[in-house]
Protein backbone atom coordinates (compact mmCIF):
# COMPACT_ATOMS: atom_id res chain seq x y z
CA UNK A 1 0.00 0.00 0.00
CA UNK A 2 2.79 2.61 0.88
CA UNK A 3 5.09 1.22 -1.99
CA UNK A 4 2.16 1.70 -5.11
CA UNK A 5 2.12 5.90 -4.57
CA UNK A 6 6.02 5.54 -4.70
CA UNK A 7 5.69 3.70 -7.93
CA UNK A 8 2.75 5.78 -9.58
CA UNK A 9 5.06 8.52 -9.13
CA UNK A 10 7.69 7.34 -10.75
CA UNK A 11 6.10 6.19 -13.36
CA UNK A 12 4.55 9.86 -13.85
CA UNK A 13 8.07 10.97 -13.55
CA UNK A 14 9.15 8.95 -16.49
CA UNK A 15 5.81 9.99 -18.59
CA UNK A 16 6.36 13.97 -17.91
CA UNK A 17 10.67 12.71 -19.19
CA UNK A 18 9.25 10.94 -21.78
CA UNK A 19 7.33 14.42 -22.78
CA UNK A 20 9.41 16.54 -22.33
CA UNK A 21 11.87 14.77 -24.36
CA UNK A 22 9.91 14.53 -27.15
CA UNK A 23 9.20 18.28 -27.09
CA UNK A 24 12.66 19.26 -27.11
CA UNK A 25 13.39 17.15 -29.69
CA UNK A 26 10.27 18.72 -31.85
CA UNK A 27 11.84 22.38 -31.18
CA UNK A 28 15.18 20.98 -32.16
CA UNK A 29 13.91 19.46 -35.33
CA UNK A 30 11.77 22.82 -36.00
CA UNK A 31 14.76 25.15 -35.10
CA UNK A 32 16.98 22.82 -37.40
CA UNK A 33 14.42 23.10 -40.05
CA UNK A 34 14.40 26.58 -40.35
CA UNK A 35 18.38 27.35 -39.77
CA UNK A 36 18.44 25.12 -42.45
CA UNK A 37 16.14 27.19 -44.97
CA UNK A 38 18.16 30.49 -43.31
CA UNK A 39 21.11 28.73 -45.60
CA UNK A 40 21.51 30.65 -48.73
CA UNK A 41 23.73 27.99 -50.86
CA UNK A 42 23.16 28.22 -54.60
CA UNK A 43 21.26 31.35 -54.62
CA UNK A 44 21.93 34.82 -56.12
CA UNK A 45 21.70 38.17 -54.19
CA UNK A 46 21.74 41.01 -55.98
CA UNK A 47 22.00 44.18 -53.74
CA UNK A 48 21.62 47.78 -55.15
CA UNK A 49 24.29 50.13 -53.86
CA UNK A 50 26.17 47.73 -52.11
CA UNK A 51 29.80 49.58 -52.05
CA UNK A 52 28.72 51.25 -48.87
CA UNK A 53 27.17 51.39 -45.73
CA UNK A 54 23.69 49.21 -45.43
CA UNK A 55 23.78 47.74 -48.35
CA UNK A 56 27.41 46.30 -47.64
CA UNK A 57 26.15 45.28 -44.75
CA UNK A 58 23.52 43.34 -46.06
CA UNK A 59 25.65 41.76 -49.10
CA UNK A 60 27.89 40.64 -46.82
CA UNK A 61 25.19 38.97 -44.47
CA UNK A 62 23.68 37.36 -47.52
CA UNK A 63 27.60 36.03 -48.20
CA UNK A 64 27.74 34.34 -45.03
CA UNK A 65 24.42 32.22 -45.50
CA UNK A 66 26.06 31.46 -49.12
CA UNK A 67 24.19 33.47 -51.47
CA UNK A 68 26.31 34.37 -54.45
CA UNK A 69 26.53 38.29 -54.65
CA UNK A 70 26.37 40.88 -57.11
CA UNK A 71 27.44 44.19 -56.04
CA UNK A 72 26.16 47.14 -57.21
CA UNK A 73 27.38 51.13 -56.52
CA UNK A 74 30.03 54.10 -56.80
CA UNK A 75 33.41 54.72 -55.25
CA UNK A 76 37.20 53.96 -56.28
CA UNK A 77 37.73 50.61 -58.80
CA UNK A 78 40.70 49.71 -56.65
CA UNK A 79 38.73 49.94 -52.80
CA UNK A 80 35.45 48.27 -54.88
CA UNK A 81 37.65 44.84 -56.21
CA UNK A 82 39.11 44.96 -52.63
CA UNK A 83 35.50 44.71 -51.42
CA UNK A 84 34.58 42.15 -53.67
CA UNK A 85 37.28 39.94 -53.39
CA UNK A 86 36.96 40.18 -48.82
CA UNK A 87 33.76 39.21 -49.91
CA UNK A 88 34.19 36.09 -51.80
CA UNK A 89 37.50 34.76 -49.84
CA UNK A 90 35.50 35.48 -45.94
CA UNK A 91 32.38 33.45 -47.34
CA UNK A 92 33.96 31.00 -49.85
CA UNK A 93 30.95 32.73 -52.36
CA UNK A 94 31.03 34.40 -56.30
CA UNK A 95 30.76 38.10 -55.98
CA UNK A 96 30.85 40.38 -59.67
CA UNK A 97 30.10 43.47 -59.62
CA UNK A 98 28.22 45.91 -61.72
CA UNK A 99 28.59 49.88 -62.19
CA UNK A 100 24.89 50.40 -63.29
CA UNK A 101 24.14 54.03 -62.27
CA UNK A 102 20.36 53.75 -60.74
CA UNK A 103 19.18 56.83 -62.34
CA UNK A 104 19.21 54.78 -65.96
CA UNK A 105 16.77 52.44 -66.82
CA UNK A 106 18.53 50.92 -69.58
CA UNK A 107 21.82 50.69 -67.16
CA UNK A 108 19.44 48.74 -64.49
CA UNK A 109 18.35 46.58 -67.55
CA UNK A 110 22.19 46.14 -68.65
CA UNK A 111 22.86 45.23 -64.90
CA UNK A 112 20.02 42.65 -64.33
CA UNK A 113 20.96 40.68 -68.01
CA UNK A 114 24.67 40.17 -66.23
CA UNK A 115 23.09 38.80 -63.31
CA UNK A 116 21.09 36.15 -64.61
CA UNK A 117 24.08 35.67 -67.82
CA UNK A 118 26.14 34.91 -64.95
CA UNK A 119 24.26 32.95 -62.18
CA UNK A 120 20.97 32.18 -64.27
CA UNK A 121 18.68 34.68 -62.29
CA UNK A 122 18.43 36.80 -59.31
CA UNK A 123 16.78 34.94 -56.24
CA UNK A 124 17.38 38.14 -53.72
CA UNK A 125 16.43 41.43 -54.74
CA UNK A 126 17.73 44.09 -52.22
CA UNK A 127 16.87 47.91 -53.04
CA UNK A 128 19.19 49.61 -51.46
CA UNK A 129 20.41 52.64 -53.50
CA UNK A 130 19.45 55.81 -52.48
CA UNK A 131 20.64 59.56 -51.85
CA UNK A 132 19.58 62.38 -49.78
CA UNK A 133 19.39 65.84 -49.96
CA UNK A 134 18.64 68.44 -47.65
CA UNK A 135 16.39 71.95 -48.07
CA UNK A 136 13.02 73.75 -47.71
CA UNK A 137 11.01 72.82 -50.54
CA UNK A 138 10.95 76.65 -52.15
CA UNK A 139 14.85 76.13 -52.56
CA UNK A 140 14.53 72.35 -53.26
CA UNK A 141 16.86 71.79 -56.55
CA UNK A 142 14.80 70.57 -59.67
CA UNK A 143 17.56 68.04 -60.25
CA UNK A 144 18.15 66.77 -56.92
CA UNK A 145 14.28 66.06 -56.86
CA UNK A 146 14.37 64.47 -60.03
CA UNK A 147 17.67 62.40 -59.00
CA UNK A 148 16.46 60.94 -55.41
CA UNK A 149 13.10 59.86 -56.55
CA UNK A 150 15.16 58.52 -59.34
CA UNK A 151 17.04 56.69 -57.49
CA UNK A 152 15.07 56.26 -54.37
CA UNK A 153 12.17 54.85 -55.70
CA UNK A 154 12.16 54.76 -59.75
CA UNK A 155 15.22 51.84 -59.80
CA UNK A 156 13.20 49.58 -57.49
CA UNK A 157 10.08 49.80 -60.16
CA UNK A 158 13.00 48.40 -62.50
CA UNK A 159 14.87 46.23 -60.87
CA UNK A 160 11.69 44.39 -59.22
CA UNK A 161 9.84 44.31 -62.86
CA UNK A 162 13.22 43.08 -64.48
CA UNK A 163 13.51 40.13 -61.23
CA UNK A 164 9.91 39.22 -61.67
CA UNK A 165 9.77 36.69 -64.29
CA UNK A 166 12.44 34.54 -63.05
CA UNK A 167 11.18 34.14 -59.82
CA UNK A 168 7.73 33.13 -61.07
CA UNK A 169 9.22 30.92 -63.18
CA UNK A 170 11.23 29.07 -59.51
CA UNK A 171 8.54 30.10 -57.50
CA UNK A 172 11.03 31.44 -54.94
CA UNK A 173 12.47 34.75 -54.02
CA UNK A 174 12.79 37.62 -51.90
CA UNK A 175 12.27 41.13 -52.75
CA UNK A 176 13.73 43.92 -49.96
CA UNK A 177 12.91 47.38 -50.30
CA UNK A 178 15.26 49.69 -48.20
CA UNK A 179 12.91 52.13 -47.12
CA UNK A 180 13.26 54.36 -44.05
CA UNK A 181 11.64 55.76 -40.79
CA UNK A 182 10.71 58.21 -43.30
CA UNK A 183 8.84 55.65 -45.20
CA UNK A 184 6.31 56.26 -42.80
CA UNK A 185 6.83 59.65 -40.88
CA UNK A 186 8.02 62.98 -42.04
CA UNK A 187 11.00 65.25 -41.10
CA UNK A 188 11.18 69.22 -42.51
CA UNK A 189 13.96 69.58 -45.02
CA UNK A 190 13.82 66.19 -46.77
CA UNK A 191 10.62 66.58 -49.40
CA UNK A 192 11.98 64.28 -52.30
CA UNK A 193 13.98 61.84 -50.05
CA UNK A 194 10.04 61.45 -47.77
CA UNK A 195 7.92 61.19 -50.59
CA UNK A 196 10.47 58.30 -52.15
CA UNK A 197 10.56 56.93 -49.31
CA UNK A 198 7.02 56.78 -48.52
CA UNK A 199 6.69 55.62 -52.03
CA UNK A 200 8.41 52.34 -51.97
CA UNK A 201 6.69 51.21 -48.86
CA UNK A 202 3.56 51.73 -50.85
CA UNK A 203 5.17 50.11 -53.60
CA UNK A 204 6.50 46.88 -51.25
CA UNK A 205 2.45 46.25 -50.49
CA UNK A 206 1.96 46.08 -54.26
CA UNK A 207 4.72 43.83 -55.27
CA UNK A 208 3.58 41.34 -51.55
CA UNK A 209 -0.22 41.22 -53.24
CA UNK A 210 0.36 40.80 -56.73
CA UNK A 211 2.94 37.89 -55.43
CA UNK A 212 0.94 36.74 -52.21
CA UNK A 213 0.15 33.34 -53.55
CA UNK A 214 4.00 32.53 -54.64
CA UNK A 215 6.47 31.83 -52.94
CA UNK A 216 8.13 35.28 -53.41
CA UNK A 217 7.74 37.72 -50.78
CA UNK A 218 8.40 41.69 -50.71
CA UNK A 219 8.76 43.49 -47.50
CA UNK A 220 10.77 46.97 -46.97
CA UNK A 221 13.18 47.41 -44.08
CA UNK A 222 12.17 51.06 -41.95
CA UNK A 223 15.51 51.52 -40.52
CA UNK A 224 16.27 55.18 -38.58
CA UNK A 225 19.70 56.46 -38.47
CA UNK A 226 22.83 54.40 -39.17
CA UNK A 227 26.07 55.97 -39.12
CA UNK A 228 26.63 55.55 -42.57
CA UNK A 229 28.47 57.96 -44.99
CA UNK A 230 24.84 59.08 -46.28
CA UNK A 231 24.46 60.26 -42.61
CA UNK A 232 27.62 61.46 -42.18
CA UNK A 233 27.19 64.33 -44.21
CA UNK A 234 24.62 65.20 -41.80
CA UNK A 235 26.13 64.97 -39.16
CA UNK A 236 29.02 66.90 -40.85
CA UNK A 237 26.80 69.90 -41.76
CA UNK A 238 25.15 70.10 -38.24
CA UNK A 239 29.11 70.32 -36.65
CA UNK A 240 29.70 72.76 -39.08
CA UNK A 241 26.21 75.04 -38.46
CA UNK A 242 26.43 74.68 -34.76
CA UNK A 243 30.09 75.25 -34.33
CA UNK A 244 29.58 71.96 -32.30
CA UNK A 245 31.95 68.61 -32.17
CA UNK A 246 31.44 65.82 -34.25
CA UNK A 247 30.68 64.05 -31.35
CA UNK A 248 27.88 66.21 -30.33
CA UNK A 249 26.48 66.73 -33.66
CA UNK A 250 25.90 63.34 -33.64
CA UNK A 251 24.17 63.25 -30.22
CA UNK A 252 22.14 65.80 -31.40
CA UNK A 253 20.37 64.15 -34.21
CA UNK A 254 20.04 60.62 -32.01
CA UNK A 255 18.20 62.67 -29.70
CA UNK A 256 16.02 64.16 -31.83
CA UNK A 257 14.81 61.49 -33.34
CA UNK A 258 16.16 57.80 -32.10
CA UNK A 259 14.69 57.65 -28.41
CA UNK A 260 17.47 54.59 -27.68
CA UNK A 261 20.19 57.12 -28.22
CA UNK A 262 22.37 54.66 -30.48
CA UNK A 263 22.67 53.67 -34.17
CA UNK A 264 21.31 51.20 -35.56
CA UNK A 265 24.37 49.04 -37.69
CA UNK A 266 23.95 47.27 -41.37
CA UNK A 267 25.18 44.32 -39.36
CA UNK A 268 21.89 44.60 -37.54
CA UNK A 269 20.04 45.24 -40.26
CA UNK A 270 21.76 42.60 -42.34
CA UNK A 271 21.00 40.04 -39.89
CA UNK A 272 16.56 41.35 -40.40
CA UNK A 273 17.39 40.49 -43.88
CA UNK A 274 18.37 37.35 -43.49
CA UNK A 275 15.86 36.42 -41.88
CA UNK A 276 13.67 38.06 -44.68
CA UNK A 277 14.97 35.57 -46.37
CA UNK A 278 14.40 32.26 -44.62
CA UNK A 279 11.66 29.67 -44.44
CA UNK A 280 10.57 31.22 -40.89
CA UNK A 281 9.51 34.35 -43.23
CA UNK A 282 7.75 33.19 -45.28
CA UNK A 283 4.28 34.76 -44.75
CA UNK A 284 5.42 38.31 -43.62
CA UNK A 285 4.26 40.12 -46.70
CA UNK A 286 4.10 43.45 -47.49
CA UNK A 287 5.48 44.76 -44.31
CA UNK A 288 7.41 48.09 -42.91
CA UNK A 289 9.68 46.68 -40.82
CA UNK A 290 10.55 49.10 -38.51
CA UNK A 291 14.38 49.04 -36.78
CA UNK A 292 14.75 52.32 -35.79
CA UNK A 293 15.93 52.74 -31.94
CA UNK A 294 11.66 53.65 -31.34
CA UNK A 295 12.17 56.57 -34.01
CA UNK A 296 8.46 55.88 -34.94
CA UNK A 297 7.07 54.33 -32.05
CA UNK A 298 6.54 57.75 -30.50
P1 LIG B 1 25.64 55.16 -48.30
O1 LIG B 1 25.85 56.51 -48.86
O2 LIG B 1 26.64 54.58 -47.37
O3 LIG B 1 25.40 54.10 -49.47
C1 LIG B 1 24.64 54.39 -50.60
C2 LIG B 1 25.00 53.42 -51.68
O4 LIG B 1 24.23 53.74 -52.84
C3 LIG B 1 26.48 53.50 -52.11
O5 LIG B 1 26.95 52.23 -52.44
C4 LIG B 1 26.43 54.41 -53.34
O6 LIG B 1 27.51 54.22 -54.22
C5 LIG B 1 25.13 53.91 -53.93
N1 LIG B 1 24.56 54.85 -54.90
C6 LIG B 1 24.28 56.15 -54.77
N2 LIG B 1 23.79 56.64 -55.92
C7 LIG B 1 23.76 55.62 -56.79
C8 LIG B 1 23.37 55.48 -58.15
N3 LIG B 1 22.91 56.52 -58.85
N4 LIG B 1 23.50 54.27 -58.73
C9 LIG B 1 23.99 53.21 -58.06
N5 LIG B 1 24.38 53.28 -56.78
C10 LIG B 1 24.26 54.47 -56.17
O7 LIG B 1 24.19 55.25 -47.63
P2 LIG B 1 23.40 54.25 -46.66
O8 LIG B 1 23.11 55.02 -45.45
O9 LIG B 1 24.05 52.93 -46.57
O10 LIG B 1 22.03 54.15 -47.47
C11 LIG B 1 21.56 52.97 -48.06
C12 LIG B 1 20.05 53.01 -48.11
O11 LIG B 1 19.54 53.03 -46.77
C13 LIG B 1 19.48 54.24 -48.79
O12 LIG B 1 18.35 53.88 -49.56
C14 LIG B 1 19.05 55.12 -47.63
O13 LIG B 1 18.02 55.97 -47.98
C15 LIG B 1 18.61 54.06 -46.65
N6 LIG B 1 18.56 54.52 -45.26
C16 LIG B 1 19.68 54.98 -44.65
C17 LIG B 1 19.59 55.40 -43.32
C18 LIG B 1 20.78 55.89 -42.56
O14 LIG B 1 20.60 56.40 -41.45
N7 LIG B 1 21.98 55.76 -43.05
C19 LIG B 1 18.38 55.34 -42.65
C20 LIG B 1 17.27 54.88 -43.32
C21 LIG B 1 17.37 54.46 -44.63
Amino acid sequence: MVMMPYFLGVKLMMVRLKLYLKIAAFEFQSERHIMQNASLEGKTALVTGSTSGIGLGIARALAQQGAHIVLNGFGDTDEIKALQTAIEKDFGIKAIYHNADMSKSAEISAMMQVASEKFGAVDILVNNAGIQHVANIENFPIDKWDAIIAINLTSAFHTTRLALPAMKEKNWGRIINIASAHGLVGSAQKSAYVAAKHGIVGFTKVTALETAQTGITCNAICPGWVLTPLVQKQVDARARNESISNDEAKKGLLSEKQPSGEFVTPEQLGALAVFLCSEGASQVRGAAWSMDGGWTAQ
